[in-house]
Order: C-alpha cells, then sequence, then structure tokens
C-alpha cells in the first residue's frame, strides 16, 4: 500500500491527527496544573487573610488591657485623693466619679473576657485551617508535579513525533503536501476519515453516489464541512 500517494499521504494526516491529540492532552494538562496552582494560591491568601485577622485581634486586646490598667491607676489615685480631703461634700463628688470609673473599669474587664474568647476560637478555626491547607497542599503538590512530568513526556513525545514527521514528508507528494499544508492554515484537521459512511468531523452522512465515489477515487470532499474525506480500511 504504501507505493501509492495518497496513502502515504494519508499516513501522515493520521500522524498529525495523533500530534494534534498529543498536544490536546499537554494542553488539558497544563490548564489542570494552572487551576490547582491558582487553587493553591488562593487557600494561602486566605491563610494570610486570617494570620493578619488574628493579629490585629491581639493588637485589639492589647489596647483595650493598656486602658484597663489606666483606669485601675486613675481609680487608686483617687480612692487615695479621696481620704485626704475633710469635706462631705467633695467627699460624695468624688465617691460618685470613682464609682462611675469603676462601671467603665467592670465593662471594660468583660470586653476583654469576650474579645479573649473571640481571639481562641478564631485562633483554633485558624489552626484546623492551616491543618487543612497544609494535608491539601501536600497532595496538591503532589498532583502538580505528576502533572510537571506529564507535561514534560508529552512535549517529548510531541517533539519526537515532529522529527519523524520531518522523514515522513520526504515520502509525499508536492501536490498533496501543498493543498494540505494550504487548508491547515485555516483549519486543523482538513482531511478526516469517513467512518460508517458518516464524516468524522461534522457527521454528514454520505449519500449513495458519494460513498460509491468514494469507493473508487478514494477521496471526496465533504458536502457538509468542506473537508476532504477518506476512507479507512
Ligand atoms: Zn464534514
Amino acid at each position: 500500500m504504501e507505493h501509492n500517494p495518497f496513502d502515504a499521504f494519508i499516513a501522515l494526516v493520521e500522524f498529525d491527527a495523533h500530534i494534534t491529540m498529543l498536544e490536546h492532552k499537554r494542553d488539558t494538562a497544563s490548564k489542570n496544573q494552572q487551576k490547582k496552582q491558582i487553587a493553591q494560591q488562593k487557600a494561602s491568601a486566605l491563610l494570610d487573610e486570617l494570620r493578619a485577622q488574628l493579629k490585629r485581634m491581639q493588637l485589639d486586646i492589647k489596647t483595650q488591657e493598656a486602658d484597663l490598667a489606666h483606669l485601675e491607676k486613675t481609680i487608686a489615685t483617687k480612692e487615695r485623693a479621696k481620704n485626704l480631703l475633710q469635706s462631705s461634700k467633695e467627699i460624695i463628688a468624688l465617691e460618685r466619679e470613682i464609682k462611675k470609673l469603676e462601671e467603665q473599669r467592670d465593662a471594660s474587664e468583660t470586653r476583654i473576657i469576650e474579645m479573649l474568647e473571640t481571639a481562641e476560637k478564631a485562633h483554633l478555626a485558624f489552626e484546623q485551617q492551616q491543618k487543612s491547607f497544609d494535608d491539601q497542599n501536600i497532595s496538591e503538590t503532589k498532583e502538580i508535579a505528576l502533572l510537571t512530568d506529564e507535561i514534560h513526556a508529552l512535549e517529548t513525545e510531541i517533539i519526537r513525533y515532529n522529527q519523524q514527521r520531518t522523514i515522513q514528508l520526504s515520502s509525499i507528494e508536492k501536490s498533496f503536501l501543498d493543498e494540505y499544508e494550504h487548508m491547515r492554515k485555516k483549519i486543523k484537521n482538513p482531511v478526516v476519515p469517513v467512518e460508517k459512511d458518516v464524516c468524522t468531523a461534522c457527521f454528514y452522512v454520505l449519500n449513495e453516489s458519494e460513498k460509491n465515489a468514494l469507493v473508487h477515487k478514494r477521496r471526496l470532499l465533504c458536502r457538509g464541512c468542506y473537508r476532504l474525506l477518506y476512507r479507512t480500511f
């Protein structure tokens, strides 16, 4: 069969279809890899954000604790001042002031307890998140590495196929080749096989006279998609 120029041409077409399939596999693996990398980056950014939130909470608690210490100091100072006062009017006024400060101090204490509880919960949630991120990260990193290997293997195979293709080209009749390359500029797969009397690109069903023409001439222009059709044996 190889002596027929058309057979050599079809062998090239099928070779190209195989290269296209490999390229498609490589592109799919590449997209998959990118998706995983983006997901990893997002998860990592989320953790950073949670970490920053925890830090802000700790700072707020520190500020609140400083306020409380200041209040306590003020109350103690006023208590000492009260003991030195003689006038009962002044003592009552100062006691009123101290009472107000004590209320503020109690509120501040309650607030700090609430804040500590919230921070503790947030910290636990963060640790859980960190743990699940680490676990996920290990498996994702493995998957990404596997995809890298797969992409690399496919790349190597594509290069090897393309080298073989160059050798194969020398056995193809120039007229076929010129026409084929011309068509390939417009569409990736301009020559496709017919399977069960159907164009495998556009699923156009061949009529009787087209079936006969295909048998005799071995090739035919598809009326559905204008690709060149050939018969496989
Ligand atoms: Zn077609």
